[in-house]
């Protein structure tokens, strides 16, 4: 049986959830199950750790997707939207206090044109660059993000899986991996095989219509409860629509796990029909439209798109457009030109951006941190922390997480290029936030990764490696956490030790000792199959 291979093809795809149960494994799943794992229920919904175990196998390989990005600023947008809607969800008594606990909760961006999000089992969502850069408002983001949801709390995903009970659940998460492989190209969804099979991505299976009626009808409550404006739902619907209509399915997987019927519509409407109509939130919409020209333009649209973009910001008509409007064209031609390396003309976009933008002060806020992206480009290090100076300036305590992930990794860079005592002190204070951040937040590879340059700039070498395979951790690379922190206890022999490098040895043992644990377990599972 040929295997999909996680490293043949970048993943983080155009998932249809719900692609899944297809005519190919039910036959197949009888011929599969000879040696194959415990099965994962017995035709009825799978546990919570049971889906959650699956989820986990299935980011594993994300994380090391090409296509999967980091973007503080835009990580921090989605999560603006995403943690109103989880507490809105417990608020409704959707989400009990154990899902909370035992579900991820995460969402993963994915570098991809095509406009979709996809709920993963275990409480992941996937959100495509492309749905960010085509919708209007933050309430549109947020309908898509509360339907998705909703799937999730309702156990859509588990009582699909239960269909597949006898499945091991390494072959379902492969078989989820091929799913998102394949609705990754366009064409190249034929050439799939996985389990022996070749497979269409364009599956006619999803969730049933019920299950999508049941995710709009608790999404858009959901939503509601969170403090959006549900007429989102219905102007984003309204946006599949006309899609459907163009028959521009290609860069709307979307529409393809989620048909949508005139039944879904019409129910939509009669609810929103009850609801009082809510004037526009102007600031809102400019931060949404920042947030959809930076998605347009971190999706790598290739030169020519860049430099179109760029040459929108002259338009002489632009004037005329909605202040978000111009404010998007403005942030887009910046950002492109940025992306140009041609950095004096991004400047000078700056100046207009702010008048633009008056005393709208959260998107000055991402305009600041534009400017300080620009420097930071430039390999101006300098530069980069002179643009945050207002943040610098505060208590460590008050900055907000992508500040803290640029200041930290420009603070280090200047300190291992030209050391001074300022810098140091600044490395130093970033140090400490971090620290306190990802006591917060153990899962947030990306600032425990800053955190380890951040230390080794620091000379703190041990402290440094323990920082990485926490990373690692994380990203649940379980191989290469023991391989991180394997160099971090010789480095613990061989180096003498300096202060705190004690308990830090302490804890590196003990976490070599967890990852250790975790690999066997794998190996194991690998042999059983
Ligand atoms: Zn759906």
């Amino acid at each position: 049986m040929k295997r999909v291979s996680p490293k043949s093809k970048p993943l983080l795809a155009l998932l249809a959830i719900s692609l899944w149960i297809t005519p190919v494994w039910s036959q197949r799943s009888e011929t599969v199950i000879a040696n194959s794992l415990p099965a994962l229920g017995d035709g009825s919904d799978i546990t919570l750790s049971a889906e959650r175990q699956l989820g986990d196998r299935i980011v594993r390989e994300l994380y090391r997707d090409p296509d999967y990005l980091e973007d503080p600023i835009l990580d921090e947008y989605l999560q603006s939207i995403w943690q109103p809607l989880v507490k809105g969800a417990q608020a409704r008594g959707e989400m009990t206090p154990e899902l909370l606990e035992r579900f991820a909760w995460k969402i993963f961006i994915g570098r991809d044109r095509s406009i979709n999000a996809f709920a993963l089992p275990g409480g992941y969502l996937g959100v495509h660059l492309g749905l960010i850069s085509v919708v209007n408002t933050q309430d549109e983001l947020a309908s898509v993000m509360a339907h998705e949801l909703s799937h999730v709390t309702q156990r859509h995903i588990a009582r699909s899986i239960g269909d597949q009970a006898r499945m091991s659940p390494l072959l379902i998460g492969a078989m989820i991996l091929g799913m998102l492989a394949a609705s990754k190209s366009t064409q190249g969804a034929q050439a799939v095989i996985v389990g022996g099979q070749a497979m269409a991505a364009q599956s006619q299976l999803n969730f049933s219509r019920d299950m999508e009626r049941e995710a709009d009808r608790i999404g858009y409550g959901v939503m509601s409860e969170a403090g959006f404006d549900t007429q989102g739902f219905v102007t984003m619907f309204g946006k599949l629509q006309q899609a459907a209509g163009l028959n521009d399915r290609g860069s709307f997987p979307y529409l393809r796990s989620h048909p949508l019927s005139s039944e879904r519509i019409a129910d939509m409407q009669a609810r929103q029909q009850l609801q009082t109509p809510r004037p526009a939130n102007e600031a809102k919409d400019i931060v949404q439209a920042i947030m959809s020209a930076r998605a347009r333009v971190l999706a790598q649209p290739g030169v020519g798109a860049l430099r179109a973009w760029a040459n929108e910001a002259t338009d002489t008509n632009m004037e005329t457009q909605a202040l978000n409007k111009r404010i998007g064209i403005l942030y887009g031609a910046a950002l492109s030109l940025m992306q140009l390396r041609d950095f004096s003309a991004a400047r000078a976009l700056l100046p207009r951006l702010r008048l633009a933008l008056g005393g709208h002060a959260e998107a000055l806020r991402i305009v600041q941190l534009l400017e300080m992206e620009m420097s930071f480009k430039e390999n101006d290090m300098r530069g980069a922390l002179r643009a945050l100076s207002s943040t610098t300036q505060l208590p460590s305590s008050q900055w907000q997480r992508p500040e803290l992930i640029f200041v930290a990794q420009a603070s280090a860079r200047l300190q291992t290029a030209s050391p001074s005592i300022e810098t140091s002190q600044l490395l130093a204070k970033s140090v400490s936030a971090l620290q306190a951040w990802v006591l917060q937040s153990p899962q947030d590879a990306q600032a425990w990764q800053i955190l380890a340059s951040a230390l080794a700039a620091q000379g703190r070498n041990l402290a440094s490696l323990r920082a990485e395979g926490e990373a690692q951790l994380a990203r649940m690379d379980f191989g290469a956490a023991v391989d991180r922190f394997k160099a971090a206890q010789d480095a613990s022999r061989k180096n003498p030790p300096q202060m705190g490098d004690h308990i830090e040895a302490a804890i590196v043992d003990s976490r070599l000792r967890f990852a250790h644990g975790i690999l066997r377990e794998q190996l194991l599972e690998r042999q059983v199959r």
